[in-house]
């Protein structure tokens, strides 16, 4: 098993480059800059969260919508 020479993680022969940091799989080869990872930007995460919190409200009033007797269960089904 190779080596990654940045994280010393086990590498497969197929790999080109190194899963763990990024680092390609060539032998002697220096990369003096360390692969920034790719960041999620805050916007996505806020309209996911945003987007996660609906749906739990929604969720949550359509159940009570129902259980209150907005749809009599024999139609809803
Ligand atoms: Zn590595």
């Amino acid at each position: 098993m190779p080596e990654c020479a940045s994280c010393s993680a086990e590498l497969k022969p197929e790999w080109k480059y190194c899963i763990y940091c990024g680092t390609p799989v060539v032998p002697g080869a220096i990369r003096p800059e360390p692969v920034e990872r790719p960041r999620i930007s805050t916007l996505a995460v806020v309209i996911y969260v945003l987007v996660l919190v609906a749906a739990v409200l929604g969720l949550v009033w359509l159940a009570t919508w129902i259980f209150s007797g907005g749809i009599p269960l024999s139609n809803a089904l």
